[in-house]
């Protein structure tokens, strides 16, 4: 399984519009963050977590050639409203893809993209072609194992992924309740909320994600949906070992266990 972290920014990504600091001025390309997305790829077979605001920069970037499938985490527009951008997928790929969420957020999605899921007649040639199904429990896809770990991030409903249950993918969270807490123990890698160094309301902080890591014991850490507040060296810098922030474009190999 190989996993490219295809954008760690925070909802206005990284440089923000007009913002005069540090780190959107940066020249180092690992302060350039656009919106948080991972994309799996195993057994041939591509799978997406989030279809991000920036989804076409990211396939532009990563040569992204086809979707197989897309896991949707919450209904945040920095996580959703780069859905259009699968309509280019649907022509390579010439059929539909599959999305899979809980019944909430699928429920959601279905609501706030009606144009896409029950388009008119006249519509179907312009929109994108996916079918939506809700995740009981868990699912299985591509020899995945892929179980959604429910987290809180203020009052929409949020989720994380477990992959094989060694790998975690946990955007947009402010805590992780005791029930998720238990599945994600000594995994191999943890991919972590980390805003910035100070609080707030809807993300953890470094210092808390520092705090989970603790508590959780991952072999390594990678923080994700940073803000401009996080200049990447510096704050690397400050992490404990096996904790590091992650960049656009960084890729994470996990190799079969042998059974
Ligand atoms: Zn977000
Ligand atoms: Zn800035
Ligand atoms: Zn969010």
């Amino acid at each position: 399984m190989k996993i490219t972290i295809l954008g760690c920014g925070t909802s206005t990504g990284v440089p923000v519009i007009g913002c005069p600091c540090g780190v959107c001025r940066s020249s180092d390309p690992k302060n350039y963050r656009t919106r948080a997305s991972i994309l799996i790829e195993t057994v041939g077979k591509t799978l997406l977590v989030d279809t991000s605001t920036d989804l076409r920069v990211q396939a532009l970037k990563f040569g992204i050639k086809r979707v197989d499938a897309v896991l949707y985490t919450h209904t945040h527009a920095d996580h959703v409203h780069g859905v259009d951008e699968l309509r280019t997928f649907n022509y390579i790929q010439d059929g539909p893809i599959p999305c899979f969420a809980p019944e909430v957020v699928a429920e959601a999605i279905r609501n706030k993209f009606d144009y896409i899921f029950a388009p008119r007649p006249n519509m179907k040639n312009w929109v994108p072609n996916l079918t939506i199904t809700p995740i009981i429990d868990n699912l299985e896809l591509f020899g995945l194992d892929i179980i959604p770990l429910s987290v809180i991030h203020g009052d929409v409903p949020t989720y994380g992924y477990l992959f094989n249950r060694r790998v975690a993918y946990i955007t947009d969270c402010k805590e992780l309740p005791a029930e998720t807490k238990r599945w994600l123990r000594d995994l191999d890698v943890l991919i972590l909320d980390a805003l910035r160094f100070a609080p707030h309301r809807n993300h953890m902080s470094i210092d808390e994600a520092i705090l989970c890591v603790e508590e959780l014991k991952p072999k390594h850490t990678i923080l994700t949906h940073l803000g401009h507040q996080l200049d990447y060296a510096q704050a690397n810098f400050r992490l404990p070992s096996k904790v590091e922030l992650g960049y656009d474009g960084m890729i994470i190999e996990i190799l079969e266990k042998n059974k």
